[in-house]
């Protein structure tokens, strides 16, 4: 059942997402109703083109739409040519304060500019980057962070707070509103969930800019993955967000995954199979987290979107399988029954399990994406 129909009959799945104006990184449309897009950055050296372009194939890989990259210096600037030309994902450049390197990162192919106007200088400066952005195709993204607000914003609020974020991210939109240049973005991010939460929710009300959400330096794996769900997940639910990036002090890969899983939850994307496993218990048929781990790494190509229920035991088994695309439940002796569409299909042993479901997936995988082409081919005809 497609993610409309799920939310047409069941009406309490329905996200209604905040109407914001649609600008693009590079053919990525961003904003309006455009998938919410999932991106993450690069920890390679940019200077060094050969190791940045092998992580951005790497992102590719787990489903990345589109990739950050900094470039501090005249070495990465000069290396993002290369980089821009090889990468098939559009790139953000990321650059702080030298509005230099902001011209030479769009002349060099990138497809956004992650830099603050106001911290550009001149108006003379700002003028060049933005011509330099316009003239190459580049948007813009506006990134408040908490940690780093100016100063006259944080004697007149005392602390970071969302007003204070909110005020920053309009005075550097309002940079580019007055000099025409309507492709941008923004992010207000902070490490603190109720903060990132709250200066959101103001900005969405302040604004029709699309927005990059994040919460910032989240920490670890887990941790991160937990803090950016609760805030992203918070926002998403209420409608807010058309792109975003998990922050994590972990590889970048794992930011892509996370974030494909937050958006999952919610039935915002539904790239990938999505695996829906029991805890397990003392009636496990077999063992349950190993299997899932297991899937979970032999799955991982896989970018259509299924679903797979594997349940330990007869309790929820069947139930769980009678809604997903296939489900497999244990308890025979030995063996369990693998079920295609809520139907039991074959008894299949724990020895030969996982192959058994991996090839299943693969073949249901390949069904799709032959039933997608051809229903792309004849729309276009
Ligand atoms: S489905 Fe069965 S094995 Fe899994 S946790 Fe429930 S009772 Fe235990």
């Amino acid at each position: 059942m497609s993610v409309e129909a799920h939310t047409t009959v069941r009406p309490w799945r329905m996200i209604d997402r905040r109407k914001s104006r649609q600008i693009h990184v590079g053919p990525v449309a961003v904003g309006g109703d455009a998938p919410i897009s999932v991106q993450s950055m690069t920890n390679t050296p940019t200077s060094d083109a050969a190791a940045t372009l092998d992580q951005i194939t790497q992102l590719e890989e787990v489903g990345a739409d589109i990739v950050r990259v900094s470039c501090p210096d005249t070495d990465s600037t000069a290396a993002f040519r290369t980089i821009a030309r090889e990468s098939r994902l559009p790139l953000v450049a990321d650059i702080h304060f030298h509005y230099k390197r902001g011209i030479e990162a769009a002349e060099a192919g990138a497809a956004c500019l992650r830099i603050n106007p106001g911290n550009i200088g001149s108006m003379d400066r700002v003028r060049d980057v933005v011509s330099a952005a316009r003239n190459n195709g580049c948007s813009i993204r506006i990134g408040v962070n908490a940690g780093s607000l100016e100063r006259e914003l944080l004697e007149k609020y005392g602390e970071p707070c969302p007003e204070a974020m909110v005020e920053s991210a309009l005075s550097h939109a309002r940079i580019l509103e007055d000099l025409d240049f309507r492709e941008y973005k923004i992010s207000v991010k902070a490490s603190d969930v109720f903060l990132t939460v709250a200066a959101y929710q103001a900005l969405a009300d302040a604004t029709d800019a699309p927005l990059h959400l994040g919460v910032t330096e989240a920490g670890g794996l887990r941790t991160g993955g937990v803090k950016s769900s609760i805030g992203m997940g918070n926002l998403l639910w209420s409608g807010i967000g058309d792109t975003i990036r998990v922050s994590l002090s972990a590889d970048p890969v794992e930011e892509i995954k996370v974030g494909y899983d937050i958006l999952k939850s919610l039935g915002l994307r539904t790239r990938g199979v999505n695996i829906i496993a029991c805890p397990s218990c003392a009636r496990q048929g077999f063992n349950v987290i190993k299997t899932v781990e297991a899937l979970e790494e032999r799955l991982e190509h896989i970018s259509e979107p299924i679903s797979l229920s594997i349940i330990g035991c007869v309790v929820n088994g069947p139930g769980e399988a009678a809604y997903t695309d296939l489900g497999f439940t244990g308890g025979g002796k030995g063996s369990g029954m693998l079920y295609f569409a809520g139907q039991a299909e074959e008894k299949v042993s724990n020895e030969t399990m996982i192959e058994r479901i991996v090839a299943a997936v693969e073949d249901k995988a390949d069904r799709m994406k032959a039933e997608r082409e051809a229903a792309e081919k004849s729309a276009a005809e």
